[in-house]
């Protein structure tokens, strides 16, 4: 079981960072997050997700979703925030959340799935 991302529905809201940050720390602390909105500068209405698993960085983009090896060479983490990464935990499906995995929850547009 684990978190699926269409990055084609994402709208870069960020709710999905918040709702993990709050379940890391009872607080909106987006450095906690171990999941974060990925965007660039250079294009236009361009949004998704990175997701940072046990073992994998995963990177929902419009064009498809790439999975990285942690521990790869040339693998930093360190372009998507403030804190890299892989400084970050992995993420846990929200255990011992009653509500279940809270991005798929709060997501607006449904682009997070738990299947
Ligand atoms: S399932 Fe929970 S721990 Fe995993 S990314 Fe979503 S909010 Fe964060
Ligand atoms: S909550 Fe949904 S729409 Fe908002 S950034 Fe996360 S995946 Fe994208």
């Amino acid at each position: 079981m684990g978190i699926r991302v269409d990055a084609l529905k994402c709208t870069g809201c960020m709710a999905c960072e918040m709702a993990c940050g709050y379940h890391r720390d009872d607080a909106f602390a987006l450095l906690s997050s171990c999941i974060v909105a990925y965007r660039t500068r250079e294009k236009k209405d361009y949004f998704g997700v990175i997701l940072k698993e046990e073992e994998s960085l995963v990177i929902a983009r419009p064009e498809g979703v790439e999975v990285r090896k942690i521990g790869a060479a040339g693998e930093s983490g360190g372009d998507s925030s403030a804190k890299p990464m892989l400084l970050r935990e992995s993420c846990d499906l929200c255990s011992g959340m009653d509500a279940g995995p809270m991005c798929v929850r709060f997501c607006p547009v449904d682009a997070i799935i738990l299947e």
